[in-house]
């Protein structure tokens, strides 16, 4: 039930008469709404640490200019929200360049086991930290796929540290690799990464949704965890241009599974 926009042309035809075109420029339109929603999105998420930067650094010249104290906790924050801005620069940079490659297959043969188990040595620090453990569950032998490696280990990164920030604190995060003869959707032989957490889990409502560029079930959660909001729409674009297959399941009060399905050829 969606409305549909024509544009209308009239033009006068020799015998007397008038020619009228209807365009359907409905997909037309809604690509230049998202485009203009977009905009307005990232310059209100690059304004709000650069509002704040230029507060503190008011303060620093003034106020704040003898204390000591004072001025050690405003570098603080004030470093804090130019590491929010780098980050959010940065998945806007990741984002672009996987829209910009993504009808190009990617051709290196690349073994997911070692991929997953390198992501998963690479989070671990950050898992201790929080007194969380990774779990790696899968056979051990090397599987094989056509892949871009930069790209699944991001995919990989980002489901693993949202596990860790949105999962219930101390737990443990699974990270399962099977291998399925054939996947009904992708029609033949594919391997799947599922990346498990037992935090609160996702109202259904919201699942739809999560991979839209700034959508947050809790913006002010996400903020807190240094969330930029793209970290879903960047996997979703990385599956896609492998085509690839991305799930997300969930159960209020038992946790979540984020799934990708990679096709083995
Ligand atoms: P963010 O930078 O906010 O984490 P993402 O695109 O990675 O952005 O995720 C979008 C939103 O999806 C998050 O803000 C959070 O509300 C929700 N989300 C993502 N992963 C999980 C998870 N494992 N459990 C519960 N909610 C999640």
């Amino acid at each position: 039930s969606r409305e549909t926009t024509y544009r209308v042309q009239a033009s006068p035809l020799e015998g007397g008469g008038v020619l009228v075109v209807f365009e359907d420029i409905t997909d037309m339109e809604t690509a230049g709404q998202m485009r203009r929603d977009f905009v307005a999105n990232v310059s209100h998420e690059l304004r709000t640490p650069l509002t704040a930067l230029i507060g503190f650094i008011e303060t620093l010249k003034g106020a704040a200019r003898d204390d000591a104290a004072a001025r050690a906790r405003f570098l603080d924050i004030m470093e804090r929200e130019a590491m929010r801005m780098n980050r959010l620069v940065a998945d806007l940079l990741s984002l672009s360049r996987v829209e910009a490659a993504e009808r190009v297959r990617p051709t290196e043969t690349v073994d997911v086991t070692a991929l997953v188990k390198a992501a998963i040595a690479a989070l671990r620090p950050i898992a201790a930290d929080q007194g969380a453990t990774l779990e790696f569950r899968g056979e051990d032998t090397p599987i094989e796929i056509l892949a871009d490696p930069d790209q699944i280990t991001q995919v990989m990164h980002n489901l693993i540290e949202n596990a860790l920030k949105y999962g219930a604190p101390g737990e443990k995060v699974t990270i399962a690799i099977t291998r399925e003869a054939r996947d009904v959707s992708l029609r033949g032989p594919a391997v799947r990464i599922d990346v498990i957490d037992r935090g609160d889990g996702i109202d259904p409502i919201h699942i739809p949704r999560l991979t839209e560029r700034f959508y947050r079930i809790d913006d002010h959660r996400s903020r807190e965890k240094g969330g930029t909001g793209l970290g879903l729409a960047i996997v979703k674009h990385i599956v896609n241009r492998h085509r690839g297959r991305f799930r997300i399941e969930s159960e209020r009060g038992v946790g979540s599974r984020f799934s990708i399905s990679l096709p083995e050829r």
